[in-house]
């Protein structure tokens, strides 16, 4: 592109602009277009070209207010050397700096230990050639003191006099003239400061002793008393120092009530766990008396000092615990020893079944049991099958005998089974086998025995029984008995035998009873 079309151009951008044809806003467009065409024009960077010889703050600046033409950057250094040549500035700051020390040194004398302590550390700052940053730590110093500061203490002298807050040396003052006044007149003197203790004393007697918080009424009261103590001297106090106090000792009453209440509700769980201990122990250690005693002899002591009873009842509730701990340690030895025994007592259970099972003897008519008659059976049976030997089983089964019972006893009952039982004995020879089968039925096993010899045997213990005299407590009871009987040989094998003999006596018993019926 040449030089002309970047002149028209710039020519036709001032137009399209609005701006006249000065110089600079020729200039300023010329090259803006001849950038855009992308030709260096050296008359074009002169601003930036000077404008990097200058120290940094000042190229910052130059950017801030956008300078772009050589005549924008001279109209700018000649106004900023105007404002502040070298000489002014600092001569400028020196004043200040010496002003600063100056309000410095009054403030470290104004009686203020913070204020002055930080006016003492802020003069050594200056003079040390801070940076920016320190000058601006301790300006915040400043502040955080400024925004902090009370003077509400003042109102304490007001009690004395007026207290003008601008001006403290005439308050003081005037202080000190109340005071030689109140000299001459001795019994004001006496009577204030006697106001000032009573307040005092009086405000501290607003402080429940018990209860922890305090009530902002009180705390009200005080504040107002302590600030002006003369108002003591005033009836309308009167009245509201009744009511603070009487709000004092309902506060104390509630949190002692509280207090109570607490250890009622820890006394009565002890109380309850001593008892459910002492139920559990077959006799009270010393240790469960010592702590009974302990909980008794409570009440004596000067319950009003929680802190001691509160210690006094955790002594309590550990010698408890430990009492406890060993008393279940005790138990567990027990619940030892106890299942120990009744190990043994199973293990004794279990030796008299296996007694009773080896048994062959019945326990009320000592004649044989089931057990025994079965295993004679099966002796029989084998000398039957083996040598030829006959043998007849007698069923005998006493009649009616749930009446017996009924009418007269289970005793009673007993005693009659136990009589048959002898009536059978003395009724057998010694080779046969005589046995009770269960209940009130019995056995004789006969050896060398046929039906005939079984229905002989059979009539004479049932016409025995008929005659005998059953005696029980002076009562005659009537038994008779009925009897089925059956021979080996007649039968195929012993369980054949043994039904056909159960068969029998359902006949004698069908049949009237107290009859023998056979096969
Ligand atoms: P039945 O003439 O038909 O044989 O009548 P029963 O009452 O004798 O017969 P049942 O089988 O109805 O009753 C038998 C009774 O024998 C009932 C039971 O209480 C009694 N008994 C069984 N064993 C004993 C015992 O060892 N002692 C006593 N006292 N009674 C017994
Ligand atoms: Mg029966
Ligand atoms: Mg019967």
């Amino acid at each position: 592109m040449t030089v002309q079309i970047i002149i028209k151009k710039a020519m036709k951008r001032l137009e399209l602009e609005g701006k006249i044809l000065t110089p600079d806003y020729y200039a300023e467009a010329f090259c803006k277009e001849a950038k855009n065409a992308g030709m260096n024009t050296q008359d074009c960077t002169h601003v930036e070209k000077f404008s990097k010889t200058l120290n940094k703050d000042i190229q910052k600046e130059l950017k801030n207010y956008r300078i772009q033409s050589m005549d924008e950057l001279t109209r700018f250094l000649i106004s900023k050397l105007n404002r502040t040549s070298p000489t002014v500035c600092s001569e400028q700051l020196e004043s200040q700096e010496l002003l600063t020390k100056r309000i410095l040194q009054v403030v470290e004398v104004l009686h203020n230990e913070q204020a002055s302590e930080l006016a003492q550390k802020s003069i050594v700052l200056l003079g040390s050639n801070p940076t920016t940053q320190e000058l601006e730590q301790f300006r915040q110093h400043w502040i955080d003191f400024i925004t902090t500061y009370d003077d509400n203490f003042l109102s304490k002298l007001s009690a004395f006099g007026e207290v003008d807050r601008r001006d403290l040396k005439k308050t003081i003052e005037n202080l000190d003239t109340d005071v030689s006044t109140s000299n001459t007149d001795s019994n004001t003197d006496k009577n204030n400061s006697e106001l000032v203790r009573v307040a005092s004393l009086l405000v501290l007697s607003f402080v429940p002793s018990i209860a922890s918080s305090v009530n902002d009424k009180i705390a009200t009261l005080s504040e107002k008393i302590e600030l002006n103590p003369a108002l003591l001297d005033s009836a309308s106090i009167e009245e509201e120092v009744r009511t603070i106090i009487s709000l004092r000792i309902a506060l104390d009453k509630k949190s002692v009530k509280k207090m109570v209440e607490s250890i009622d509700g820890v006394l009565d769980k002890l109380s309850l766990r001593l008892i459910a201990m002492i139920e559990h122990s077959d006799d009270s250690t010393t240790e469960i008396q010592k702590i009974k005693s302990d909980l008794e002899n409570y009440n004596d002591g000067s319950a009003a000092n929680f802190k001691l009873s509160h210690k006094k009842l955790l002594g309590i509730a550990t010698a408890l615990e430990e009492s406890t701990k060993t008393l279940t340690d005790d138990l567990k030895g027990h619940t030892k020893e106890v299942g120990l025994l009744s190990t043994k007592v199973k293990n004794l259970e279990k030796e008299l079944e296996d007694a009773k099972q080896a048994s062959k003897e019945d326990f009320l008519t000592k004649l044989y049991n089931k057990r025994a008659l079965d295993e004679f059976m099966s002796v029989k049976e084998s000398e039957f099958v083996r040598y030829g030997h006959n043998f007849s089983i007698v069923m005998f089964d006493l009649d009616h005998f749930k009446n017996v019972n009924d009418t007269y006893g289970h005793d009673a009952g007993d005693a009659v089974l136990a009589a048959f039982a002898k009536i059978l004995k003395k009724a057998t020879r010694s080779v046969d086998i005589i046995g009770r089968f269960g209940g009130e039925e019995f056995m004789a096993l006969l050896s060398e025995t046929g039906t005939k010899g079984g229905v002989d045997f059979a009539q004479k213990v049932r016409k025995h029984v008929q005659k005998a005299r059953f005696m029980y407590k002076g009562q005659r009871i009537q038994v008779t008995v009925s009897c089925g009987v059956s021979e080996r040989k007649k039968m195929s094998s012993l369980k054949n035998l043994i039904t056909s003999s159960d068969e029998c006596l359902y006949k004698a018993k069908k049949d009237g009873r107290n009859q023998v019926a056979y096969n």
